[in-house]
């Protein structure tokens, strides 16, 4: 389902992932990614065959042990969609994992993890000489949530800077390491910021394919209109030559995602843009599309939830970001007002970055509506501005 975007597009070196290929002129490819168990073969070969067949030009796994490693070694032998995996921490994975994809994506901000005292540096060059001589491709995936702490030191105050300097930083690592089958992509779950990363990126780096994402988006419709306003705007700039929208749904409707990021480059290549004047000025409701490490079955379903206990009070601007694990929660919760993650068996709540507490599945609602009402009414004591008094 290829669509060629008829505004002008920035003149990117060519990334080749397996059969697709990424920039220079060719096709925006819409990637997508398993929420399944990786461990769950059965499972995890549908859902990539699910996604193949809704137009996914590159489908990504989590791997995050020797177990799923494994399982990996299995889903690459029973599919021919193009496959890409998520490092998480453990960046050595790479090595295991090569050999079954064509690329691997690693977090810069969490290369600190493993390793502490080994520089950044000579990561970078084992991970380059790793996908040298596995063939694959590389993305370089920053995230305002996780951004490499010795960036941060340098740019106290302005997160969006460190986020790109971060990027380019790592880009100019790959060259000296003599690779250039580079992809970046720079996230967040703020529209506004994706689309100001990626410009202040693609200015310094005309050359490098980007892929877009807003982080986060949860579900749709929200979720949906929060991608097209930052995707809008940076495909109709020549901005992205990969996208991927990530949306909180249920396993067997993961392929919207698919559907919705190829309706997108469609809409933009025939003009058509949404206008919603009023979004973004009430309670916004961040959720992680799910992957492999979703802690609890009832992620999505929580998620829902969540939404609806808290309808009432949508003309407030008050954040709520409800993530699916102990890797990426704690971190993507950080800048909300309240943030929820999940355990195996508990829900945890944390409030403007600090914890209140570990809930069963059954408690963690009704808390949450306490907080809620309490950040209310601090609020409505202080005269702080909610989306009514700024309306
Ligand atoms: S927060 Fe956790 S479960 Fe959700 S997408 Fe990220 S890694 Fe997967």
């Amino acid at each position: 389902m290829p669509s060629d975007i008829a505004t002008p597009r920035r003149p990117t070196r060519a990334v080749r992932v397996g059969t697709t290929q990424i920039g220079a002129g060719a096709p925006v490819a819409v990637q997508s990614m398993c929420a399944t168990k990786t461990r769950d073969i059965d499972a995890t070969v549908a859902q990539t065959t699910q996604l193949k067949h809704a137009g996914a030009g590159v489908v990504r796994i989590a791997v995050d042990n020797d177990k799923e490693v494994e399982a990996l070694k299995e889903i690459r032998r029973q599919t021919d969609a193009v496959l890409a995996v998520d490092l998480q921490e453990n960046y050595r994975l790479a090595a295991k994992v090569g050999p079954y994809v064509d690329k691997i994506r690693y977090n810069p901000g969490h290369l600190h993890h493993v390793e502490r005292g080994k520089p950044i540096r000579d990561k970078v060059a084992w991970l380059a000489g790793v996908a040298r001589d596995t063939d694959c491709a590389i993305r370089i995936g920053v995230n305002c949530g996780s951004v490499a702490p010795e960036f941060l030191e340098r740019y106290p105050g302005d997160q969006l800077e460190a986020l790109v300097q971060s990027a380019l930083y790592h880009c100019a690592l790959m060259e000296e390491m003599d690779f250039e089958r580079v992809v970046v992509s720079l996230k967040d779950s703020d529209p506004e910021k994706v689309v100001a990363a990626n410009r202040r990126f693609a200015q310094a780096r005309p050359d490098v394919p980007l892929h877009l994402g807003v982080t986060e988006a949860g579900m749709p419709p929200e979720g949906i209109i929060k991608t097209r306003l930052a995707f809008e705007k940076l495909l109709a700039e020549g901005i992205g030559d990969t996208i991927r929208v990530s949306l909180t749904l249920p396993n067997d409707r993961k392929h919207e995602e698919v559907e919705v990021g190829h309706r997108i480059i469609a809409d933009v290549e025939q003009g058509r843009f949404i206008s919603i004047p009023d979004f973004g000025q009430g309670l916004n409701i961040i959720a992680c599309p799910s992957c492999s490490r979703v802690e609890n079955e009832s992620f999505v379903e929580l998620a829902a939830q969540v939404r609806e206990l808290t309808r009432y009070a949508q003309q407030h601007r008050v954040t709520i970001a409800v993530m699916g694990c102990r890797v990426n929660g704690p971190g993507e919760t950080d800048d909300a007002d309240l943030g929820l993650w999940c355990g195996p068996s508990t829900v945890n709540l944390k409030r403007k970055g600090v914890k209140i507490g570990a809930f069963n599945y059954q408690v963690v609602l009704p808390r949450l509506r306490q907080e809620l009402d309490r950040i209310i009414a601090e609020r409505a004591a202080t005269g702080a501005q909610s989306a009514t008094d700024a309306a």
